[in-house]
C-alpha cells in the first residue's frame, strides 16, 4: 500500500519520458523520489517515432534489450515526399553511423511511457497516479513543494526539496509563473488520426518515418506502428487548415490527402478508426528552466515543431541531465536556480540546433536535395541533426550553407536558469 508522506526528496510533476527518466535515476541513486501524474497509466499520447539517439538515455536506463525484443517496427530512415509523390533518397542512418544506435522505433507511447514509469517504480520511486498538480508551495521566492488532487488522497499539500515539473505540454509551472513564449514563425497545428492495415513500404524501409510536403508549407507525417497500425497526421497554419468551408476534422483530412498522391495511395487500402484529434498552436520555449527549488523537464521547458521527431529524444535528454544535476545538488543541500545554469544552456544549444533545421525545413526556397547537391560532405552533418547527434558540434558549415538557400532564425536567448547569464 502506498502511503502519503509529508516530504520527499524530489517530486516529479508528469509520468512522460522527461518525468519518468529523471525519477528514475534520482531513485536509483537513492533519493526519495515522488511522482505525481494526473492520469491512470497506460494513457494515450502522441508522438510515436523516436530519434536514433533516444539509445543513449535508454541505454542508461537499461531499456535496450526490451525494446529490441518488442515489436515495435524498426525505424532504419526518414525519408521525404513531395506533393506529387516523388520519394528522396532516405536517410539510412546506418550508412551514418554503424552503431546499434542507429536503429530505433516507432513506439505506441501508451506503452513505451508505461515502460519507463514501471522503470522509476523499479529503481524505488513513489507514484501517486489520477494526482492532478494545482499550485506550486513556495516560502517566498522558494518552490518548496506542490499541492495537488489525488483520486485516492484527495487534497494535499507535498513538500519536498526540489520539483521537478515535467508536465508535458501542459507547461504547469510556466503558465503559473507567467513563462511561456510562442516561437514566433513556428504558428501550426496538427491534425491526426489512425489507420489500419494501410500500405507499408518493403524491406528497410517497412518502419521508416515518412515526412509527405504539402504544397503550402505543411506535411504529412506516416509513422508505421505495430499491430498493422500507422500514425498519420497534418502540421500546417491554422489558417490555412480551416480557411475552406469546413471546420469538420474528418473532411479536412481527407480533403489534404488528395493533395499528395504518396499519402493518398498508401492509406487508400486502409481503414481509418478512432477520433481525428487536433492541438494547437506548438512551439514554445519558455523563460526560464529553473528558479530556487524547481526545474522544467522536456516538453514543460520547451516544444519544437514536430517535423524531425526530437520531442522524446530532448525530453529523455534532459531526464538523463537532470537526474545527476538534481542528484548533485540535493546532495550540496544547494537546489537554487544556479544549480541548473549548466542544464539550461545543453538543453538550449541542442534545441537551437533542431530548431535552425526546422526554419529550414519550412522555407519554400530550401530543399535537402540542394543542400546535399551543393557539398556532399554536409549529408554528414545533416544526417548527425536528423539523429540527434547535436551535444558539443560544431554545425557552422552546415548552417552556412543552408543559410544561403533559406532565412534561420535568430536564437532564443531564453530558456535557461533564472539569474543565470
Ligand atoms: C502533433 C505532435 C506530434 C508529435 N510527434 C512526435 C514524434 O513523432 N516523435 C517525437 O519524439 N515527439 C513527437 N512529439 C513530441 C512528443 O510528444 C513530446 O515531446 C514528448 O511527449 C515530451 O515528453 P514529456 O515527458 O516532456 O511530456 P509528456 O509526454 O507530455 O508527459 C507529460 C505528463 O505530465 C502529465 N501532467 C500534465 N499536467 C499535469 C499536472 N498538472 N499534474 C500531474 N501530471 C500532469 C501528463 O498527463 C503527461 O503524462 C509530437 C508532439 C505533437 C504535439
Amino acid at each position: 500500500m502506498i502511503s502519503v508522506k509529508s516530504s520527499y526528496d524530489a517530486i516529479v510533476i508528469g509520468a512522460g519520458p522527461a518525468g519518468s527518466t529523471t525519477a528514475a535515476l534520482l531513485a536509483e541513486k537513492g533519493h526519495d523520489v515522488l511522482i505525481v501524474e494526473k492520469e491512470k497509466f497506460p494513457r494515450y499520447h502522441v508522438g510515436e517515432s523516436l530519434m536514433p539517439f533516444c539509445y543513449y538515455p535508454l541505454k542508461r536506463l537499461g531499456l535496450v534489450d526490451k525494446l529490441q525484443r518488442s515489436d515495435n517496427p524498426k525505424k532504419y530512415c526518414v525519408q521525404f515526399v513531395r506533393p506529387c509523390g516523388t520519394v528522396s533518397q532516405p536517410f539510412y542512418f546506418f550508412q551514418h553511423m554503424d552503431h546499434p544506435s542507429s536503429t530505433t522505433w516507432q513506439v505506441w507511447r501508451s506503452e513505451f511511457d508505461q515502460l519507463l514509469l514501471d522503470k522509476a517504480r523499479k529503481e524505488g520511486a513513489t507514484v501517486f497516479e489520477e494526482t492532478k498538480a494545482r499550485a506550486l508551495l513556495k516560502e517566498g521566492d522558494q518552490v518548496v513543494g506542490v499541492r495537488v488532487v489525488s483520486k485516492e488522497f484527495g487534497p494535499l499539500e507535498l513538500n519536498a526539496s526540489i520539483v521537478i515539473d515535467a508536465s508535458g505540454r501542459d507547461c504547469f509551472s510556466a503558465v503559473k509563473e507567467k513563462w511561456m513564449e510562442r516561437d514566433p514563425e513556428l504558428k501550426k497545428i496538427a491534425i491526426w488520426t489512425y489507420f489500419r492495415a494501410a500500405k507499408r513500404d518493403p524491406g528497410l524501409d517497412e518502419g521508416a518515418t515518412t515526412v509527405a510536403y504539402l504544397p503550402n508549407k505543411g506535411w504529412f507525417w506516416y509513422i508505421p506502428l505495430s499491430g498493422d497500425v500507422v500514425s498519420v497526421g497534418i502540421v500546417a497554419e491554422h489558417e490555412y487548415l480551416f480557411n475552406g468551408s469546413t471546420k469538420d476534422l474528418a473532411e479536412i483530412f481527407q480533403r489534404e490527402v488528395k493533395n499528395n498522391a504518396w499519402i493518398e495511395e498508401h492509406l487508400a487500402p486502409g481503414e481509418q478508426y478512432g477520433e481525428y484529434r487536433v492541438t494547437g498552436e506548438f512551439s514554445y520555449r519558455n523563460r526560464f528552466c529553473a528558479m530556487d527549488g524547481l526545474v522544467l523537464a522536456g516538453d514543460a521547458l520547451g516544444f519544437l515543431d514536430p517535423v524531425f521527431s526530437s520531442g522524446v529524444f530532448l525530453a529523455l535528454k534532459s531526464g538523463v541531465i537532470l537526474g545527476d544535476a538534481v542528484s548533485d545538488a540535493l546532495q550540496a543541500g544547494d537546489v537554487s536556480s544556479q544549480q541548473f545554469e549548466e542544464y539550461g544552456k545543453s538543453m538550449q544549444s541542442s534545441i537551437e540546433v533542431m530548431r535552425k533545421i526546422v526554419y529550414a525545413f519550412y522555407d519554400e526556397n530550401f530543399s535537402f536535395k540542394e543542400l546535399v547537391m551543393k557539398d556532399m560532405r554536409l549529408r554528414g552533418d545533416l544526417t548527425d541533426c536528423l539523429i540527434g547527434n547535436v551535444e558539443d558540434k560544431d554545425f557552422t558549415e552546415l548552417f552556412t550553407a543552408i543559410s544561403d538557400l533559406a532565412d534561420l532564425p535568430a536564437p532564443i536567448e531564453h530558456g535557461l536558469a533564472k539569474g543565470s547569464s
